[in-house]
């Protein structure tokens, strides 16, 4: 049997399937990787989360590069990858998805919030860092535009920022553990796209397979995990992924 032919397989005999996605599912959407090797974040150096605390202009720039990601976010649309990921969580064999995307398009393809578990936080709002009140990357951008300084909650008038994890801030443990939950509850869990080289990305694999659930790695890159994994595959995953659908004749 194919890699294709097999990946189907696994799929079929799931009962509790989770995905882990990285930035390589999106970049087939168009949304560059601003972490790898000629990423934006190799020729801008990342604002760390202490200097945003503690410097106006510093935030000002951090909400300047969010307006253009947004921007990016807004012009990208949700690939073949993104629909089957939501497809198999609507049907009865799906978890749910963990991923290290900020891009909103795991969302805007249709999976629920209950769903999904955003290790690295969500680039498409914004929350204050105090009281946790939500505000939207338009109303912050009024907020600049009026006031001439960085927003401010309106209920505490507390610092927002946007909802990811900047370089240098605490990983949300809730997230963590919510991640490591659904690792250890399946019995499949498909990586794609992610280089599983930051934490908690490169354990989490692991977590599963100790469960004793089957790991498949769809990466372009090796990864450290691919010896470990039951199936690897170095291609594209969105052409994969409609393979996969049309090999099953819809029955995932
Ligand atoms: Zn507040």
């Amino acid at each position: 049997m194919d890699a294709i032919g097999q990946l189907t397989e696994l799929f079929e005999l799931s009962q509790n399937t989770v995905f882990f996605t990285g930035a390589g599912i999106s970049t087939e959407s168009g949304i560059a990787d601003f972490r790898s090797p000629g990423g934006i974040w190799s020729q801008i150096k990342p604002i760390q989360y202490n200097d945003f605390l503690a410097d106006e202009s510093t935030r000002l720039e951090d909400w300047r590069r969010r307006f253009h990601f947004q921007r990016e976010f807004d012009a990208a649309l949700p690939n073949d990858g993104h629909r089957f990921v939501a497809d198999i969580l609507e049907r009865k064999h799906g978890l749910g998805v963990i991923t290290q995307n900020i891009d909103g398009l795991h969302q805007r393809a249709g999976v629920t919030e209950d769903r999904i578990v955003e290790i690295h936080g969500n680039g498409t709002k914004a929350t204050c860092l105090d009281c946790h009140s939500p505000m939207s990357l338009s109303q912050a951008k009024d907020f600049i535009e009026l006031n001439g300084s960085a927003p401010r909650c309106e209920r505490c008038n507390g610092l927002v920022k946007a909802a990811v994890v900047s370089f240098g801030q605490p990983m949300p443990q809730t997230k963590v553990l919510a991640a490591k939950q659904m690792a250890e509850a399946c019995d499949l869990l498909v990586v794609l796209g992610s280089s599983l080289v930051v934490q908690p990305a490169a354990t989490i694999p692991l977590i599963a397979k100790q469960g004793g659930a089957k790991l498949v790695i769809l990466n372009k890159e090796v990864t450290h995990l691919d010896a470990v994994a039951d199936l690897v595959m170095h291609v594209p995953i969105g052409e994969t992924l409609k393979q996969v659908q049309t090999l099953s004749d819809g029955d995932l």
